[in-house]
């Protein structure tokens, strides 16, 4: 990485390990395919299994359950596209799992969400009971592990035994939360699980579909017989053997996020010193420890986001600047926030890897980056 920049979006994508390079260099260099009986196949496949078993290891998930995907956005859409009547979303979710929610005809029931973006679980065991009463619909409720805007976590354990009572099926978008929080698939008790390779230092298009045997499944993508049937396709080895590698590695880094969470406070404690005015979304409720939602009310985030950029900071915007006009983010909408601060929310992640000196240039740019944004606007 460019040693003059500050990297601050690791939420968008972490830096890729040296243990997940190493892994997919040694791929490269094997020419078999995966599904060929020969020697060369055999060694392609072994790669593969060895992956999928670390892979379900860093999510307490058996072996079997792992399905290679081309990342979350595949994986949540499979299982978002499964013939449902019935999806339970709440407006806080990805956009991977939002867009497909009534695809095939489903429809799509909202869960309701707090202004400090926690979905509240009041009044759901009446509307799980009312949309399950039919015992031949077929009924999903999706909820997130982590969100990727605010960092804040959600009572995916909680949401799963109400589901379960009504005989729905549970689905977590785990993307944000896996190396940074402990997630198990078995305790948790759930039907599918969804995760990404770039999120833990791995290569970009790898993810995972976690499936408990038996849970409906619609196929996606036919023709081989891949991942046992279940998703056709030869396998990118290399990406799944980086994919392998970082869940190997990021396993053992959990105790790190004890410091990652100092310098996250260190960070919103000097703005907020600075910038009285400013506010940091999600903060009174259980979050990553890496992640920090700021805005200044009033502020366009994309002009913030590009003086930062300038200052050789980079960082992101909830919102996306779309025909010229900075769009609101859906997440920060869902929380009822109001415009002037779901157009403002700059969003600061960090990592392991992140110094006391990272954060020394953010809060050292941020006077003169927002002091300009505010004359300018
Ligand atoms: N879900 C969440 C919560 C995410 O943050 C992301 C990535 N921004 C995705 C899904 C999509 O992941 P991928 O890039 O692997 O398709």
């Amino acid at each position: 990485m460019d040693t003059r920049r500050t990297y601050l979006d690791w939420n968008a994508t972490a830096p890729l390990r040296p243990e997940a390079r190493e892994a997919m260099l040694c791929a490269l260099d094997r020419t078999g395919n995966p599904s060929s009986v020969h020697r060369e196949g055999r060694v392609a496949r072994r790669l593969i299994e060895d992956a999928r078993e670390q892979v379900a290891r860093l999510v307490g998930a058996k072996p079997a359950e792992v399905i290679f995907t081309s990342g979350a956005t595949e994986a949540n859409n499979a299982v978002v596209r499964s013939g449902w009547n019935t999806v339970f979303a709440a407006g806080i979710e990805h956009d991977s799992v939002l867009a497909p929610s009534g695809d095939g005809g489903a429809r799509r029931a909202a869960i309701q969400v707090a202004a400090n973006g926690v979905v509240g679980l009041s009044g759901l065991d009446t509307d799980f009971g009312a949309h399950s009463a039919n015992a031949s619909a077929m009924c999903l409720v999706t909820l997130q592990a982590a969100n990727n805007e605010t960092g804040v976590l959600q009572p995916v354990a909680e949401i799963a035994e109400l589901a379960r009572k009504h005989g729905i099926c549970v689905h977590s978008d785990a993307t944000q939360a896996i190396g940074r929080v402990p997630v198990s698939f078995a305790r948790l008790d759930i039907d599918y699980l969804t995760l990404s390779s770039h999120k833990i230092g791995g290569p970009k298009g790898a993810g995972a579909l976690i499936v408990r045997d038996g849970a409906p499944l619609a196929r996606w993508q036919t023709g081989g017989g891949q991942e046992r049937g279940r998703r056709a396709g030869t396998e990118n080895v290399a990406a799944i053997a980086g994919f392998g590698a970082a869940a190997a590695a990021v396993h053992a880094e959990l105790p790190e996020f004890g410091r990652v969470a100092l310098l996250r406070d260190r960070l919103e404690h000097e703005v907020l010193r600075m910038s009285p005015e400013t506010q940091i979304i999600g903060r009174n409720a259980p979050r990553l420890a890496n992640t920090s939602c700021i805005a200044i009310p009033g502020r366009a985030a994309e002009t913030l986001v590009t003086a930062f950029d300038l200052a050789g900071i980079a960082v992101s915007a909830g919102s996306a600047c779309s025909s010229g006009k900075v769009a609101q983010s859906h997440v920060l909408v869902a929380m009822g926030l109001p415009a002037n601060v779901t157009r403002a929310a700059i969003r600061v992640s960090i990592g392991p890897a992140t110094t006391e000196q990272d954060i020394a240039a953010f809060t050292a740019a941020w006077t003169d980056i927002t002091r300009a944004v505010a004359k300018a606007a």
